[in-house]
C-alpha cells in the first residue's frame, strides 16, 4: 500500500487540485493507497474543503489540529496512522507535482529506504533560493550527506523508516539527514516544480530554525557516543585561543595602554581571554556528565541493536546436523 501524507496550512484552494491529480495517478498505478491530509490548524477552509473532497474520493483520510503546531507535527501525525508500506509526503501547495510519485516508487524499488526530491530548475524567488542553496552546502559539509536538495517536502519513505521517525521542533527539514545518520540507504530523483498558484509561503525567508536546527542535529550526532571525547576536543580549542589572547595582551599589552585610543583593546583582549578559559573549564565538565548519563541510560542493547541493519551468520556444517534416525 501506498501512503501520501500532505500537511497543508491554509491551502483551501490548491487541495481541490491537489487531490484530483493524486487520485489520478494513484489510480493509474493500480496499487492499495491512501491519502492523509493534516490540516494543521488552517483558519481558510482547508478543513471543510478536505472533508468534501473525502466525500468525494474514497480512500482519505482528514486529521486536523486544534491551532497551528508547524509542519514537523503535522507529518508525524501522518506517519502515525499511515499503513502503506511506502509513504509519499507530499506538500499541499501543487508546488510539487503528483504526477512524479511513480518516480519515487521506481527508485524506492532500487533499494532505498528513502528517495528525496531534487527540484533542478526550483520556481521559487532568488532569495529563496540563495537561502537554500546555503542550507543544502552547510548540510552536506556538516553530514556528508550526498543529497543536493535536503529540504524538499517531496519524498518517499519505506515503513521500516517513517514509523522510526520523531521530527520535533523544524526537523522535517533534515529527514533525509536523520535517515543518513541511521544508516538507511537514500538517494534522490530529479523533479519538476511549479511557482504557487494560489495562497503563500508559510516560512519566513530567513528560515534561521533550519539552521539553528542544524547545529543542534550536529551537536547530537557529535556527542552521541563519546560526549566526553568530544567536548574535550572543543575545550582545547577554546583553551588553545584563550592561550593565543593571553600572549599577544603580553607582547603588546603595555605599549598598546601608553597609546590614548588604543587603552582599550588590552582590556577587551582580556576580558575575552578571561571567557575563553572559563569556557574551556566547564565544557569537560559537561562532557563529563553526558557520559555518565548516556553510559548508564542510553547506550542500552536496544540502542546497540538498532546500529546494525544486517545480521549473517554462517549456515550449520554437516557434521553439526542431527544424525539421521537410525529407524
Ligand atoms: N505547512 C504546514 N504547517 C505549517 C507550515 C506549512 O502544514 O505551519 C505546510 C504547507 O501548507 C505546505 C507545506 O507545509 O503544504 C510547505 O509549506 P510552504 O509551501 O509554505 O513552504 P515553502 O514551499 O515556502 O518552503
Ligand atoms: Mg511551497
Amino acid at each position: 500500500m501506498i501512503s501520501v501524507i500532505i500537511p497543508a496550512f491554509n491551502e483551501a484552494e490548491n487541495i481541490k487540485f491537489l487531490f484530483e491529480r493524486c487520485v489520478a495517478v494513484l489510480q493509474s498505478l493500480q496499487r492499495p493507497y491512501e491519502i492523509i491530509l493534516v490540516d494543521d490548524g488552517s483558519t481558510d477552509d482547508t478543513f471543510k474543503t478536505a472533508v468534501a473532497l473525502s466525500e468525494r474520493f474514497s480512500h482519505v483520510t482528514v486529521l486536523r489540529h486544534n491551532k497551528n503546531h508547524g509542519k514537523s507535527l503535522a507529518l508525524m501525525q501522518g506517519f502515525d496512522i499511515a499503513q502503506g508500506e511506502i509513504c509519499i509526503t507530499l506538500d499541499a501547495d501543487l508546488q510539487d507535482e503528483p504526477e512524479m510519485i511513480p518516480l519515487f516508487l521506481d527508485k524506492i524499488e532500487e533499494g532505498y529506504d528513502l528517495v528525496n526530491g531534487w527540484r533542478v530548475d526550483r520556481q521559487d524567488t532568488y532569495p529563496k533560493k540563495m537561502v537554500s542553496r546555503w542550507f543544502n552546502y552547510l548540510t552536506q559539509r556538516f553530514f556528508d550527506c550526498p543529497l543536493h536538495d535536503i529540504n524538499c517536502g517531496f519524498k518517499a519513505i519505506r515503513r521500516s523508516l517513517y514509523k522510526k521517525l520523531y521530527l520535533r521542533g523544524d526537523l522535517h527539514r533534515l529527514v533525509p539527514i536523520l535517515a543518513f545518520n541511521m544508516g538507511h540507504p537514500i538517494s534522490e530523483v530529479p523533479i519538476r516544480h511549479q511557482a504557487r498558484l494560489y495562497g503563500k509561503s508559510k516560512y519566513a525567508l530567513l528560515r534561521h530554525r533550519g539552521l539553528l536546527d542544524l547545529i543542534a542535529l550536529a551537536s547530537v550526532q557529535a556527542t552521541k557516543t563519546r560526549p566526553f571525547h568530544v567536548f574535550c576536543e572543543v575545550a582545547a580549542v577554546f583553551a588553545a585561543v584563550a592561550f593565543v589572547l593571553f600572549t599577544i595582551w603580553v607582547i603588546t599589552g603595555s605599549f598598546l595602554s601608553s597609546v590614548r585610543y588604543w587603552r582599550l583593546i588590552p582590556i577587551v583582549l582580556h576580558l575575552s581571554m578571561i571567557w575563553f578559559v572559563f569556557v574551556a573549564t566547564l565544557l569537560p565538565i559537561f562532557g563529563l556528565v553526558l557520559e555518565i548519563i548516556i553510559s548508564n541510560q542510553l547506550q542500552t542493547r536496544n540502542w546497540r541493536n538498532e546500529l546494525c541493519n544486517q545480521r549473517v551468520s554462517s549456515p550449520p556444517q554437516p557434521d553439526e546436523l542431527p544424525k539421521p534416525d537410525p529407524l
